[in-house]
């Protein structure tokens, strides 16, 4: 099967060799339980485990203790979001967030307005931006947390994190980010962010699927969260679960790698999508650009053909893997609700895609993608 280049990095990466070679042996000889550590087979298990903590807790410049392993971010988020609300019910029951959240935050959002909280989505600008004012402007006295992305997984834009941070510690109100895009792509330190939640997926950092972490603040504030999942009181009680031993391995080397990359592989990802850029509007002068000009992720492009076919589009771009700037859910494509809170058209939406440039492209690649893109729109144009 010719499976095109894989462009689509903000989706999910391939494996990094050095994480693959890190988790082989917990599959095999490493197979004991961390939770029973009365022999050496669950010490050795513990002690990866340990390890794995402290790999993450480097990368985002937390204490080691307030990694909590999870399934994923989607996990991570719900932990976040949900368990946060409920343990804070007395004080409050207002929540804010934005309107181009990922699902995994909005739909636990979602579920807490059916349990009788109130959510303010708040809206972005046509860059996908939201302003610290207007997290200032929706607190009111009941708020107990606030939720916003550290960047955006469709447009890459990043958000005011620091200033965010800043104002929920002024005003004793939990900040939860999710940083899935965001690691490995810019340095990031929940101090200096004032971040007291942080989610974490393995598979969007070269890491396997099915692994995450959360990032509990459990000092200045100790941060109060109710379990989503109970049981034998793994990971602080707010776990519960044997942790996925040879996933975790994976995620922390997974973490410390990106880590290590982080002096050279921004600056090449920025390279490659502004060559990509560059040759695609070359081409397509129409061609429209989704997201911020400046603040955006490195490797991300979200690019948009107005009057073209979007299914038609996506249809002739089978020598590349992207994604659409819409999501087929249950059969049907809707646009892209990121999209539709810049203010993009359905129709223009449909006729966008989204490259994401990651560890292993080649600027022949890159190359080679343009052309692809390229032919294909002038095609469409007839
Ligand atoms: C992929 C993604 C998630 C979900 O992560 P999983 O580990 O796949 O559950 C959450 N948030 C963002 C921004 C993502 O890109």
């Amino acid at each position: 099967m010719e499976r095109g280049i894989y462009l689509d990095n903000n989706s999910t990466t391939p494996l990094d060799p050095r994480v693959f070679d890190a988790m082989l042996p917990y599959f095999m000889t490493k197979f004991g339980n961390p939770s029973n550590t009365v022999h050496d087979y669950g010490v050795e298990a513990a002690l990866a485990i340990e390890r794995a903590r402290a790999q993450v807790a480097l990368l985002i410049g937390a204490d080691e203790k307030d990694i909590l392993f999870t399934s994923g971010a989607t996990e991570s988020n719900n932990l976040a979001i949900l368990g946060a609300a409920r343990a804070n019910r007395r004080r409050g029951n207002h929540i804010i967030t934005t309107l181009i959240e990922h699902k995994a935050v909005l739909n636990p959002c979602k579920q807490l307005e059916r349990e009788g909280f109130t959510v303010t989505y708040l809206p972005v600008d046509k860059t996908g931006c939201i302003h610290p004012d207007a997290i200032c402007g929706a607190i009111n006295e009941r708020t107990v947390l606030v939720s916003v992305m550290a960047a955006n997984n469709e447009i890459g834009t990043l958000q005011p994190v620091r200033e965010i941070g800043r104002i929920c510690a002024e005003r004793d109100i939990l900040f939860h980010s999710d940083a899935v895009q965001i690691l490995g792509k810019h340095s990031i330190d929940v101090e200096e962010l004032g971040v007291d939640l942080l989610s974490v997926s393995g598979h969007k950092m070269y890491g396997p699927k099915g692994v995450g972490a959360l990032h509990v603040r459990s000092r200045r504030p100790a941060v109060q969260l109710e379990p989503i999942v109970y049981g034998g009181g793994q990971e602080r009680g707010l776990r519960s679960g044997t942790v996925a031993v040879p996933l975790v391995v994976g995620l922390g080397v997974a973490a410390e790698v990106a880590g290590k990359l982080l002096e050279t592989e921004p600056a090449r990802l920025r390279e490659l999508r502004d060559r990509l850029l560059g040759q695609i509007t070359s081409e397509l002068p129409s061609a429209m650009v989704h997201g911020h000009a400046t603040q955006g992720l490195p490797g991300l492009l979200n690019i948009g053909f107005p009057g073209i076919d979007g299914d038609a589009l996506i249809h002739c771009l089978r020598g590349i893997a992207v994604s659409q700037g819409s999501s087929c859910s249950a059969g049907s494509f809707e646009p892209s609700h990121v999209l539709r809170a810049l203010g993009v058209s359905d129709d223009l939406a449909r006729a966008s895609i989204r490259l994401g440039v990651g560890r292993f492209n080649t600027a022949d690649e890159i190359d080679h993608a343009s052309r692809l893109i390229a032919e294909a729109v002038t095609m469409l144009t007839g």
